[in-house]
């Protein structure tokens, strides 16, 4: 009765956990995206790369 629920949850981004000693493959919902999420195998923390903003002006003046 319930199980369409699980598959309306939206966008899940799967990232590697960073540690070493872990790396396991982590998915985090979408709202997620520029927020820090802890691993839930070594709770370490870390941090949901946020998608590239449409209209980055990047600073050219790194000489
Ligand atoms: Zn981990």
């Amino acid at each position: 009765m319930v199980d369409s629920l699980s598959m309306s949850l939206g966008e899940q981004i799967r990232l590697k956990c960073p540690n070493l000693r872990c790396r396991r493959i982590l998915s985090v919902p979408a709202h997620t995206r520029g927020k820090v999420v802890r691993c839930k195998h070594c709770q370490t923390l870390l941090r949901v790369p946020a998608p590239a903003p449409p209209s980055a002006a990047e600073p050219s003046g790194r000489s």
